[in-house]
């Protein structure tokens, strides 16, 4: 006899392994504002999506750190909420200069950079 799990079983594992919704900024929604940026939430999320132009999702960051190590112009600082959870977050995402080392290094595929050029625009608008 197969293994069949239930579907409840199965949804979790596949919320588990989600790498940050590349979508977010159609897709969800605008909750608050922490530090000077913004965070975002879904039906799903539990800690959201911090930052719009570099968006970290902190529900999948694990606060390895790598992408502070890595960014050039210090866009991401060490944070620690009130269970002492570390997380990376994106308080100078102004600065973001579009290298996508963050994006690269993160194991988690926890970070989206949402490029500044015209390319993502133009991106955006041949697939609407
Ligand atoms: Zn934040």
């Amino acid at each position: 006899m197969p293994l069949i799990l239930p579907d409840v079983f199965q949804q979790e594992i596949v919320m588990l392994k989600m790498p940050i919704d590349r979508n977010f900024q159609k897709t969800w929604k605008k909750s608050g504002q922490h530090r000077d940026h913004a965070i975002w939430q879904s039906e799903t999320s539990q800690l959201g999506i911090h930052g719009t132009r570099v968006a970290v999702d902190f529900d999948e960051c694990t606060g390895c750190l790598k992408c502070i190590t890595v960014c050039p112009e210090d866009v991401f600082e060490q944070w620690e909420d009130e269970s002492g959870q570390i997380k990376a977050d994106p308080v100078r995402e102004t600065a973001c200069l579009d290298c996508l080392a963050c994006e690269l290094v993160c194991p988690e595929d926890a970070i989206c950079i949402i490029q500044a050029s015209t390319k993502s625009d133009t991106l955006s608008a041949l697939l609407d």
